[in-house]
């Protein structure tokens, strides 16, 4: 059973972010997409906030990396991460939290290639999957874990959608269906079902005697333990060994 149960916030983002605190959510994020005047904008970035902790500056950065690898495209700000945003913008959205919060603009709604990622599902759950991987990766306890979408479900402007994004639809409406996605991911996923990778030779004893030639193994002795007598009688080349 999975131990993360996700829940979205609406309402004004100060709001938001006390409702999550209320509900001690463990992580917070808050999903949009970039736009810029220049089509050819185009890289992947998250910001925290001024005073945010190391935890959400990894948080982020893994995300933003992971962006980057998944589609190609350039990470910017310092490693894929904005403390404080954009001259301040974003800052808001996500520094009254009293838990790591961030706050995602994997892609660029303006340029055409990016464009085609966020209106594709398969570009969306993509995005829904480093996202969940993210926050399994950052909080692999479990918890709840507090979801905003960018601009939709605001009070004092319940019209706002964000960024038209090139070809059709707006920035909060995908936003919303990765966020939608993710949460699916989170809730449904079983640790227990995570492969975990086996020790090596975990069940080996070391008491084994082995004859190695030309390093392939030619002969292998299995039957002793810690009490046997090894003897190598290096005059005569013979190797005794004395179970009694
Ligand atoms: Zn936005």
């Amino acid at each position: 059973m999975s131990n993360y149960k996700v829940r979205f916030y609406k309402g004004d983002y100060r709001w938001r972010q006390r409702q999550a605190n209320r509900d001690r959510c463990v992580a917070y994020v808050e999903q949009h997409f970039n736009g810029a005047a220049n089509r050819r904008a185009g890289y992947s970035m998250v910001i925290t906030g001024y005073r945010s902790s190391q935890t959400s500056r990894n948080w982020g950065r893994w995300y933003a990396q992971q962006v980057g690898k998944v589609f190609g495209v350039p990470v910017g700000g310092r490693s894929g991460i904005m403390v404080g945003g954009y001259g301040g913008r974003g800052n808001g959205n996500v520094k009254h939290t009293k838990m790591p919060a961030i706050l995602l603009e994997p892609l660029f709604g303006s340029n055409p290639q990016h464009a085609e990622i966020i209106r594709s599902s398969k570009g969306q759950d993509k995005l829904a999957k480093i996202l969940a991987d993210s926050i399994i990766e950052a909080f692999p306890k479990g918890g709840t874990i507090g979801f905003s979408v960018g601009h939709k479900y605001k009070t004092s402007r319940p019209w706002d959608r964000g960024v038209p994004i090139y070809g059709g639809g707006t920035e909060a409406d995908y936003a919303e269906i990765v966020m939608e996605k993710a949460k699916a991911l989170l809730e449904g996923y079983d640790p227990s079902k995570v492969e975990e990778p086996k020790e090596e030779d975990d069940d080996k004893p070391d008491n084994d005697i082995r004859v190695i030639k030309d390093g392939k193994e030619i002969w292998l002795h299995t039957e002793t333990d810690e009490d046997d007598n090894i003897l190598w009688d290096e005059e005569n080349r013979v190797l005794y060994i004395n179970t009694k």
